[in-house]
């Protein structure tokens, strides 16, 4: 009998799910939490805080819960991905793996090494270029606006995939559950149940028809985007997008439907145009690879030599970059959306903006720092988005330095100093 693994890491859902679809041979689901990404550290800094942890322990016992009412077993591994998988092919004599088609190095890297044991297949659930439009890598322009420029134009999102789940051919539940030990004893001790995972996707599918068809928000999202604290002036689709809870497809699909069945404004547009910058930066990741993480960017690195050095801190600088990740370097701007980002473990897109900026030019701290620090802290932490923003800031990916003036956007975008009250005098819980 060939029995085939089908790894579900990046696609936490039962919708828009190709790798659910499969059909032909016998058929394992499975999930591995990674130890590395998630007990990890980088430069020192934990990669995971419990927060992230909880959450992502929370979405992946849905999931097994979703499936089980499908007929579908789930394996729940902990530890090295490779390891894991190349043990549970041998001992399930596997013929084949199945994934989704990673972007971030590290994961391109483990399925390279896997493909040494069994032939690996990667489908492309979370883009909305992959399948009808998939770009030639080396010609793919290095910056934004020239990408959206030449892509957009003959953007042709696939509708996302309308079938349910091919129950037949699949491990079960029962056949799964011996694997799933050291996941169980995870999840009781840290105990994700307690945490309202906003990121199911039972929960991602409702604040997309909250944010598009009930609340109509996505009508004045043009204009309430720069906010910096609230319900609905973005969409808060990021951390299920992140997880694979959410279909991007889905999404796609649900604006372009209000576009047609309601109204299209530049709004709608612009949602869509957000979209594209997650877009352009999972292509990017996928051409230049780890190049994204080195410190003196990619041009450089393609010039002369990558620098993977770790940052080098002075015990000033050190003092400095603790208080920047607390919140308290006395700019109440830059405080109030870090303690923002440490409370709920999210922040507006122009906080982020910000924040970043006065880290790598008031405070003179090499970007890679405050990149790592929010991979640590980020409910929302994407590596091509979150590495590639930073970069984009820092001057360092494929565009020129970006430094903004705290003042003039405190002024801007918090005048009444609302927003910094609302943060700075919040009773700690
Ligand atoms: P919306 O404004 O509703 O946008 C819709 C979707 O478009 C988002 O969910 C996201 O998928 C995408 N998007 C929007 N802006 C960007 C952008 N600048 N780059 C890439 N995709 C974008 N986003 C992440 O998803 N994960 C990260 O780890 C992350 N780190 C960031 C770090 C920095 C320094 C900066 C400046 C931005 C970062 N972003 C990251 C991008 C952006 O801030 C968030 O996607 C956005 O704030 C999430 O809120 P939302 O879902 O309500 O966004």
């Amino acid at each position: 009998m060939s029995l085939s693994l089908v790894l579900l890491n990046d696609t936490l859902r039962l919708h828009d799910n190709p790798l659910l679809r499969l059909t032909g041979a016998t058929k394992a689901a499975v999930v591995v939490l990674d130890t590395n990404a998630f007990f990890g550290e980088q430069y020192g800094i934990a990669r995971a805080n419990l927060s992230r942890l909880q959450q992502q322990l929370a979405v992946i016992t849905q999931l097994k819960q979703q499936l089980a009412a499908q007929h579908i077993g789930l394996m729940t591994l902990v530890g090295d991905r490779v390891q894991l998988i190349r043990q549970l092919a041998r001992e399930l004599n596997a013929t084949a793996l199945y994934c989704a088609e990673p972007v971030a190095p590290d994961e391109r890297k483990t399925l390279l090494q896997l493909a040494s044991v069994l032939p690996v297949t990667q489908l492309d659930g979370n883009s909305l270029l992959g399948d009808t439009l998939r770009p030639t890598l080396a010609t793919l322009p290095d910056s934004f606006t020239p990408f959206r420029k030449q892509l957009e134009p003959l953007l042709l999102v696939s509708p996302p995939v309308s079938a349910a789940p091919a129950a037949l051919g699949w491990l079960t539940s029962d056949q799964c559950e011996p694997y799933n030990s050291a996941f169980d004893q995870l999840a009781a001790q840290y105990q994700p149940a307690l945490l309202q995972s906003v990121a199911s996707e039972q929960e991602a599918l409702a604040r997309v028809a909250q944010f598009i068809w009930q609340g109509r928000h996505i009508l004045t999202y043009k204009d309430t985007r720069n906010q910096l604290l609230g319900q609905h002036y973005a969409s808060f689709c990021s951390t299920p997008l992140a997880l694979g809870s959410l279909s991007v497809r889905q999404l796609w699909q649900q604006i372009v439907q209000f576009e047609q069945q309601v109204d299209a404004n530049e709004s709608t547009y612009w949602l869509k145009f957000e979209l594209l910058w997650r877009e352009y930066f999972r292509w990017q990741f996928r051409k230049y690879g780890k190049l994204w993480f080195s410190k003196n960017g990619i041009k450089q690195a393609i010039r002369q030599q990558p620098d993977f050095s770790p940052p080098q801190l002075s015990e000033r600088q050190q003092h400095k970059f603790q208080r920047w990740c607390a919140g308290q370097t006395g700019i109440d701007f830059v405080d109030a959306n870090m303690q923002l980002l440490n409370k709920t473990g999210l922040m507006s897109n122009r906080g982020r903006q910000n924040v970043a900026s006065y880290l790598i030019y008031d405070l003179g701290l090499d970007w890679r720092l405050g990149a790592a620090y929010f991979e640590q802290r980020l409910l929302d932490y994407d590596c091509a988005s979150n590495w590639g923003n930073w970069a984009y800031i820092a001057g360092t990916g494929n565009s020129s330095e970006r430094r903004f003036n705290i003042a003039k956007q405190a002024q801007l975008y918090d005048a009444d100093g609302r927003f910094v009250r609302a943060i700075l005098t919040a009773p700690s819980a």
